[in-house]
């Protein structure tokens, strides 16, 4: 690393905010402002700023380990032995119980190559259909509307800059301020320039606080409030005729849906007053272009993919899509959450976001990979459908998990686990000993962020490059090239580069074509650039930073009205479980929290779960502040302090995900599934809460 520094991205989010690492620091490495990268402008969070701390040897991998039999620690071992276990154990299983009974689970932090590397790994090698990743648990309720919708999901269909101009943002399930505060910048100069912006959230949130007006729906009913706003919209002459007419398809049906939810029962449902309805709508009609940004809160459900669609309908039947400052985005929030859902790891998807399931799609990646498109597995278990399998007599019995920790970050966790313990074998390659990698048979130390080279692609669907800045220690590798042993040892010695950019130049191919096409994106272009923005089919066009002006990415270029009805949340309080549960973050942690908990400054921060409820409740349940309380759910238990706040509604409480043990609020959740997308609903289940005994 030369004093001049290193531009690079954070390890954590999908702002993948810009940082130079310099020498310097306790670690040797230093973060650094990256003042003229676009996104960020050189600020970043309390996690960005520590980031260099991941890289110190203290409390990561180092060495391989291998576990001698059940019931016995891990022991370290030599790298040939570790891959030699999980070759082995991959073809025994193969042998024994069939090839899907291999499975493979990767993480939304992963990079494009990596990503691209591991779907290729799965399909070519082990020839197994069960591959899927974290992501699935991220945004795919806003893919899978997007798609519905616009014909591609491309996140945000415009860069974050825009958010600065446009006259009304409608805010829906996100908590920026603690999320991804960097970002605030934008809406705190969009509200300098005179516009406004509403949020969406049961809680009265830091971002709520800031808000033009704020909207506090009961938890899983934010499809009823979008509903409810069509409503107003039409019946007070807000409706964008000439946009819906030149522009969509499919509004009739929308119409009468929105019909039947009158504000005075959308009022019933979600407990918002009609007034703020009104004003809610008023404001964004009004404004001369607006947005509908989603994030976890709106997308988290049962009903996840409809509530999006919900949201869009509206954003449609306003004429605010398709236009300059307008659209509708999804607000990704893992690190490459969008390359990680375009490239393969997936378990419906190809490379370029190609459906598995698309023969044409099929012929071409089996092209580019040399091999039979016959050969090539059809579509897979979901997320949770593979760890709900695992240990099965139809199941996966032998999982590869790279880079994901779902004994902290999948919906009933407790059971995951279990199944977990119950595989046959089990092999995680990680930088940290997860919750997850306690379990495993073999783990597999992995080179990290600053150690490698490799692409993301961030929440405005810009593919940016993080540089390799130091070596990792000396008995690590980099998951390429752990994958590419493992495919040697496999019998396929050829077709899994090791180097970044020939894996990239490969994606490139792969991808050409696709919906999300990289083949005009190389390595230089993204340096001298400052990102591409994807489709970018050849080495001569721009890049696409907004995808909709001219036409949505449908066979007939018009955007999609698709009818929804609002339903009830899987699971409604009742007289054994009273309350709503949400879930969702805190600033100083990050996902399941592997890395962030690791992190001084963060765990002082925020040391541990908390469960966040009203004074009304507090008082009713004899709770004080600080006081130990346990929240049951039908799947669990978990036991953390109180935090006693009145931006919290009286019939919900909350609790942060990152923390295994006793505060592991997915102990909690609810894995009941999305139809189409396949997401679990963490965002609201019943429970009950008690003062600990
Ligand atoms: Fe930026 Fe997100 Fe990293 Fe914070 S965690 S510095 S917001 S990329």
């Amino acid at each position: 690393m030369s004093a001049a520094g290193t531009p690079t991205h954070c390890p954590y989010c999908a702002l993948q905010c810009g940082m130079v690492l310099r020498p310097g620091g306790t670690a040797g490495v230093e973060v650094t402002e990256w003042p003229d990268f676009p996104t960020n402008r050189g600020a970043l969070c309390g996690k960005g700023r520590t980031a260099a701390e991941l890289l110190a040897p203290a409390g990561r991998l180092t060495t391989p380990l291998v576990r001698d039999g059940r019931g016995t620690p891990l022991r370290p071992a030599e790298w040939d032995e570790a891959l030699d276990r999980v070759a082995g154990a991959l073809t025994a299983t193969a042998q024994r119980h069939g090839r899907e009974a291999v499975g493979v689970f990767g993480g939304g932090g992963l990079t494009n190559e990596k990503a691209y590397l591991l779907g290729k790994f799965a399909r070519v090698v082990l020839r197994t259909p069960n591959i899927d990743y974290n992501g699935r648990f991220c945004m795919s309720s806003a893919a899978a509307a997007g798609n519905r919708a616009f014909g591609l999901d491309r996140g945000l269909p415009f860069p974050l800059e825009d958010i600065a101009w446009t006259g009304c943002v409608l805010l829906v399930g996100s908590n920026l301020a603690e999320t991804m505060p960097p970002v605030q910048r934008y809406f705190t100069a969009q509200r300098e320039r005179g516009g406004s912006l509403v949020v969406i959230d049961p809680r009265r949130t830091a971002t709520a606080r800031a808000a033009t007006l704020h909207l506090q729906p009961q938890p899983g009913t934010d499809l009823a409030l979008a509903l409810g706003l069509l409503h107003l919209a039409i019946a007070e002459g807000y409706l964008d005729e000439g946009f819906v007419a030149a522009r969509t398809t499919g509004f009739d049906a929308v119409r009468a849906t929105a019909m039947e939810h009158w504000p005075e029962r959308v009022e019933r449902i979600t407990g918002v007053p009609v007034p703020l309805l009104r004003t809610a709508v008023k404001l964004f009609a009004q404004a001369p272009t607006g947005m509908v940004l989603t994030a976890r809160g709106a997308e988290q459900h049962s009903k996840g993919t409809d509530t999006v669609q919900a949201w869009i309908n509206l954003t449609l039947a306003l004429g605010k899509a398709g236009r300059a400052l307008c659209g509708y985005g999804c607000l990704t929030g893992q690190g490459n959450g969008q390359g990680g859902r375009e490239h393969g790891q997936k378990a419906d998807q190809l490379p370029g976001y190609r459906r598995i399931d698309d023969p044409d799609a099929r012929a071409h990646v089996a092209a580019v990979w040399g091999v039979d498109p016959d050969e090539l597995p059809g579509p897979g278990r979901s997320a949770y459908e593979l760890l709900d399998c695992l240990g099965e007599p139809d199941g996966v019995h032998s999982l590869l998990v790279l880079g994901s920790n779902p004994v902290v970050s999948a919906p009933r966790a407790a059971h995951v686990e279990e199944r977990l313990r119950r595989l046959g074998f089990l092999a995680v390659a990680d930088v940290v000993l997860s919750e997850t990698a306690e379990l495993a048979d073999v783990v597999l130390p992995s080179a990290q962020w600053a150690e490698e080279t490799g692409t993301t692609t961030n929440l405005e669907g810009r593919v940016i490059l993080r540089r390799k800045a130091v070596d990792p220690p000396a008995l690590v590798r980099t998951d390429l090239e752990i994958i590419s042993a493992l495919a040697d040892r496999l019998g396929h010695p050829g077709g899994f580069p090791t180097d970044p950019e020939r894996v990239f130049d490969e994606l490139r191919r792969a991808s050409a074509g696709g919906p999300a096409d990289y083949a005009g994106i190389s390595y230089q272009r993204i340096a001298a650039e400052q990102g591409v923005f994807w489709p970018c089919p050849s080495v001569d066009h721009p890049g696409t930073p907004r995808p909709f002006l001219d036409r949505f990415a449908t066979p007939d270029g018009r955007a999609r009205f698709v009818p929804v009805r609002h339903r009830p949340v899987a699971e409604e309080p009742d007289a054994e479980f009273p309350l709503y549960l949400t879930t969702g973050r805190v600033s100083a942690q990050y996902q399941s929290g592997a890395q962030t908990r690791r992190i001084a400054s963060l765990v002082e921060a925020a040391p541990s779960a908390f469960v966040e409820l009203h004074p009304h409740l507090a008082l009713r349940l004899g709770v004080d502040e600080g006081a130990a309380v346990q929240v049951t759910s039908r799947r669990g238990s978990a036991v953390a302090p109180a935090r006693l706040t009145d931006t919290i509604r009286a019939d919900t409480v909350f609790m942060p995900f990152h923390w295994p043990g006793a505060g592991r609020a997915n102990s909690l959740t609810n894995p009941v599934l999305d139809p189409t997308s396949r997401m679990p609903e963490f965002k609201v289940c019943a429970v009950r809460v008690e003062a600990a005994g």
